[in-house]
């Protein structure tokens, strides 16, 4: 049986400023917008049980693409 801890997983978290980051899907930046607070999304990516990366995503371009990395959970 597979670890819940060796799958790929997402997490939705809110966009922090200054990171820097791209969306995978749009290839645009996920931006921190102080007036707007958005959620971005954090998939941690396993091929098998090997993590191989971290990919960010616009939470709205996670959920058209059809989540591929499983469905989105809250960040605690
Ligand atoms: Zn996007």
């Amino acid at each position: 049986m597979k670890s819940a801890l060796t799958s790929s997983r997402a997490v939705a978290r809110k966009i922090a400023p200054g990171l820097g980051l791209v969306c995978v899907t749009c290839s645009d930046a996920i931006k921190f917008v102080a007036k707007a607070p958005a959620f971005q999304v954090i998939a941690n990516v396993y091929e098998g049980s090997t993590w191989r990366r971290v990919d960010h995503f616009h939470l709205e371009c996670y959920l058209d693409s059809g989540e591929p990395f499983g469905p989105v959970s809250q960040a605690s």
